[in-house]
């Protein structure tokens, strides 16, 4: 259909004539071909505005679940986080389960001792254990353990001084006249002159001085309505009135008043009578 040819003449202003040989087919079928090229053209366009836009909705949806996926991730971590958190507030309260029953312990053999004991009605925590509840159960307890600390740093635990008990609490053969019994108050540890005798709880001195039997002797008054009693100094280092911690050097150890060499003798009260200072040598 492209043999047979026909010539175009095409007359240009100013150069004269041109002249084209082209299929005849070409010239019988321009109309048509016009179209087509055109519908061709327009076809193309299409495919690269479907192509261009499709990209930009890819790039628009991988943007999309990108994000989904994030929102995902810190959902889960949420979630995570939340049970987490759940299974810390369990802990805690199984503690402070714990530490009640050990305050109640505690409570227990501080009343037998008559010493008051610490309030435990906020105790056993609340039924919905929560974050805000932890914290309220935390507080409590602080203040329970520095209320307990505050009974132990006044209650006369331990010993004045580390030397040999020569003499325990109770009837005892007079050792003066080495006949008959008397009742010994206190309990006396060997040493010697000079040694220096500790408070063994916080409390305010309410004698320092001399008396006939005692000697020179430092009675300091504690809470709970206990008093100890430090015998036979060489010398009282603390004045009546003065605050002492446990610990705190009272006096140097001597023999005065009734003494027949140098020891302390060491006394606690218990309301007024007197007690067995061993029972409380150790905690
Ligand atoms: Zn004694």
């Amino acid at each position: 259909m492209l043999k047979n040819k026909s010539s175009i003449q095409i007359h240009i202003e100013g150069k004269g004539e041109k002249k084209f040989v082209v299929p005849t087919f070409f010239v019988k079928n321009w109309k048509k071909l016009a179209v087509s090229t055109f519908g061709l053209v327009l076809g193309l366009c299409g495919i690269v505005i479907y192509l261009v836009t499709k990209q930009k909705a890819d790039a628009l949806a991988s943007q999309y679940t990108e994000t989904l996926n994030e929102v995902n991730q810190q959902k889960e971590l949420l979630s995570r986080s939340k049970s987490e958190t759940e299974k810390e507030v369990d802990q805690a309260k199984k503690s402070f389960n714990k530490i009640d029953s050990t305050l109640e312990i505690i409570n227990s053999k501080m009343k037998k001792r008559g010493l008051k004991t610490i309030a435990l009605e906020n105790a056993g925590g609340p039924i919905e254990a929560d974050e805000e509840n932890i914290e309220l159960m935390s507080t409590f307890y602080e203040e329970a353990l520095a209320e307990l600390d505050k009974k132990l740093e006044s209650l006369p635990i331990g010993v004045p001084h580390h030397g040999k008990v020569t003499s325990r609490f109770g009837y005892r053969r007079n050792p003066f006249t080495n006949r008959g019994r008397e009742m010994h108050s206190g309990i006396d540890l060997k040493g010697r002159t000079g040694d220096r005798i500790k408070a063994t709880a916080k409390g305010t001195v309410v004698f320092s001085g001399y008396e006939r039997y005692y000697g020179y002797v430092v009675k300091i008054k504690h809470a709970n309505n206990y008093e100890t009693r430090y015998a036979h100094l060489s010398k009282p280092l603390v004045r009546k009135g003065e605050k002492v911690a446990a610990g705190d050097i009272v006096g140097l150890m001597g023999s005065t008043g009734r003494s027949t060499g140098p020891h302390l003798h060491y006394e606690i009260l218990k309301n007024d009578k007197k007690i067995n200072p061993e029972k409380y040598f150790t905690l």
